[in-house]
């Protein structure tokens, strides 16, 4: 539903419905119960809440309270929350999914799944990873050599698998190997067929024999916004004649017998799960053969994919999937061991390589509204001028014939006519001061068809809506796009946002959001939303002085260390919550970068900026234009410019 066109002042046209509101008309206006996956809730406060468990106690906690905490402690926002437990939740969902699927279908192999480090690298990540998945001997996957030095500082169970993809060089396939002797089960993955070659050498050198796996291209391409991962076209893998070439090369040197998996990844956020049964047929059949060219065999390793429902809508849609995991798991189980027992190949050990299905529920982005520029509503109608300019006039005509069956044609007149103004002025047959009075004859039309449309009730005939999103409150956020929602700027992606208290309050306004950056491209204006993307968000009325906040939900994988210096916005605060006898307390405080910090990434040395600005000022002093008092005060506020956030303080 999209709530009536608004202004964000008080003076409300007179006719609106009283209305009553409540917390959970908010839960389904945001949609907090479709994409929350029942970590997140709203409560009778008007708070969004998240589940929290320890030993003793579960708990449902506000938001709200929880930056209000942080607030006291003198963090300021914006501010990323993690919550270990909603990791926690989610490698024991998809690790219990793939034992329920197995014993339900009597399948004989094992799953072990690996954590794919570069969706989000965070020490704090890889450590919870590797504490928590120590009951299911969950592994990491290292796609280049500074993941696999950071794998092997904190992975040392011999029972759970470490991939090695990527290019390796000498080095990288030196230390695999070398941990492999130290008891960890590496595999060697081969990503192009040239890497062979090194990779025997280095066997030889060293006397350690490779666990080897290929990764093969599928022909069966994904679906969403990663496709092509897959396909002819994909960069990565081994097509079937390399496959084959690689086999050749193997029996010929004698070294057939460390040939262990086959891996494939059809690339990330999967949402259809026709695509994932497709790609998982094509290559277990590629499995089979291999085991009948004499490979030893003995893991399939499927990849990621796994997709995170961000809207909600459990559709194919790109940042949707159309299967929960309990479904993914049985589908991907089911096809390996038909295909198999056709064969009459062994049943192989699964690995899957899920990443953002890990964590993407694990960090909530919280940011606080700094202010708003409300629709250019204008409820008093502009002066009329004598002698103005023929289109001036036309626009003031539109005015007088306004009603609730022309509205279209009144939009689409006014509009023309203002365009046409702006024409005039272009060319200096209008002036300024009379080009302003058409646009504000225009905002003024535009605010009447939105009362009128306002009382039109819910249903807004589709021609219109289109006008009604031109009534929209830039909502400006203290938080950078760039540096914590890439994908929102870079693919696309929409993310769950909503108001984090005051959802007890109906939100009138029409908001898209703007961040800090001033790059017209640093805005959200596509929001999640049950059939489509939403063009506006509905947000509540901004009070200045009164502390307003927003999140944005699901951002704990690839957002973090995607994100980019883009005006200098560093990293945000991160805080980690968790429950200890039922009340949250704060861990893993990391403050976020400060100016210098920001400054010193493009090669400043803030020490020099410091000395240079000193010497400017000391110049200011000698030639009479500061005091050496104001000096010290200019100074003063220089050096706590280096060393504050980089966002708004308040
Ligand atoms: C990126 C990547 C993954 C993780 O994919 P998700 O869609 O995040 O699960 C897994 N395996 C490989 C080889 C990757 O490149």
């Amino acid at each position: 539903m999209i709530p009536p066109a608004s202004t964000a002042s008080p003076s409300k046209p007179a006719k609106r419905k009283a209305e009553s509101w409540s917390s959970e008309k908010s839960s389904e206006l945001y949609g907090v119960d479709t994409w929350g996956h029942g970590f997140f809730g709203v409560n009778k406060k008007g708070d969004v809440t998240v589940r929290l468990e320890d030993d003793e106690a579960k708990a449902e906690v506000s938001l709200f309270e929880v930056i209000d905490g942080l607030r006291d402690r003198g963090t300021h926002l914006p501010v990323l929350l993690r919550f270990r437990d909603l990791l926690h939740s989610r490698i024991a969902e998809i690790n219990e999914s793939f034992r329920k699927a197995i014993k339900e279908t009597k399948y004989r192999g094992e799953y072990r799944g690996v954590y794919p480090i570069k969706v989000n690298q965070q020490r704090q990540v890889i450590e919870e990873i590797t504490e928590f998945g120590k009951k299911y001997h969950y592994g990491l996957e290292a796609g280049s050599k500074p993941e696999l030095i950071a794998a092997l500082a904190h992975m040392h169970d011999p029972e759970a698998y470490l991939i090695c993809n990527g290019y390796k060089d000498e080095e990288f396939i030196d230390l695999a190997l070398q941990a492999q002797k130290m008891g960890l089960r590496i595999m060697l993955v081969l990503e192009m067929p040239s890497e062979l070659d090194l990779i025997l050498e280095r066997s030889r050198k060293l006397g350690i024999l490779p666990n080897l796996g290929v990764r093969v291209r599928l022909s069966t391409k994904g679906s969403g916004h990663w496709q092509d991962s897959a396909g002819d076209k994909s960069v990565f893998g081994l097509n079937a004649s390399q496959v084959i070439a690689v086999v050749d090369q193997l029996k010929e040197s004698g070294y057939m017998g460390c040939l262990k998996m086959l891996h494939y990844h059809q690339g990330s956020q999967i949402p259809n799960i026709a695509a994932i049964r497709e790609g998982a047929t094509e290559a277990v059949r590629m499995y089979c053969d291999l085991v009948k060219e004499g490979a030893p065999m003995g893991v399939l390793d499927i990849g990621g994919g796994m997709a995170v429902d961000y809207d909600g809508s459990h559709t194919n849609f790109h940042s949707s999937c159309n299967y929960s995991v309990s479904e993914y798991c049985t589908d991907i189980v089911e096809v390996i061991s038909q295909i198999c027992d056709k064969a009459g190949v062994a049943h192989p050990n699964l690995i899957s390589e899920s990443g953002r299905a890990v964590v993407a529920y694990y960090s909530v982005l919280v940011f606080n509204i700094l202010d708003v520029t409300s629709a250019q509503t204008s409820e008093e109608a502009p002066p009329i001028p004598e002698n103005a300019p023929q289109n001036l006039m036309n626009i003031i005509e539109v005015n007088k014939v306004i009603n609730k069956k022309n509205l279209q044609e009144c939009f689409n007149d006014a509009m023309y006519y203002r365009d046409q103004m702006r024409a005039q002025f272009f060319y200096g047959a209008a002036t300024l001061r009379e080009r302003g009075l058409a646009e504000a004859w225009f905002w003024h039309i535009l605010t009447r068809i939105s009362h009128i449309i306002a009382e039109l009730d819910d249903d807004i005939p589709e021609d219109l809506r289109e006008l009604s999103s031109t009534l929209v409150d830039f909502y400006y956020g203290n938080f950078s796009l760039f540096q914590s929602l890439p994908d929102s700027w870079a693919i696309d992606q929409v993310f769950p946002v909503m108001p984090i208290h005051r959802l007890n309050e109906k939100p009138r306004n029409r908001a898209v959001l703007a961040d800090i950056t001033c790059d017209c491209d640093g805005k959200i204006d596509r929001f999640i939303d049950k059939e489509d993307v939403a063009k506006i968000l509905p947000l509540h009325d901004f009070k200045p002085g009164e502390p307003y906040y927003l999140a944005v939900f699901l951002v704990g994988a690839y957002q973090e260390t995607l994100g980019d210096l883009h005006n200098l916005l560093g990293d945000t605060n991160v805080v980690g919550v968790h429950l200890e006898k039922g009340k949250p307390v704060y861990t893993h405080e990391v403050e976020g970068d400060t100016v210098a910090d920001v400054l010193s990434y493009v090669e400043f040395d803030p020490k020099e900026l410091v000395t240079r600005f000193r010497t400017f000022a000391e110049k200011a002093v000698t030639e009479g234009r500061i005091s050496p008092k104001e000096r010290r005060e200019i100074l003063d506020l220089f050096r706590e410019g280096l060393a504050g956030y980089t966002y708004f303080e308040s």
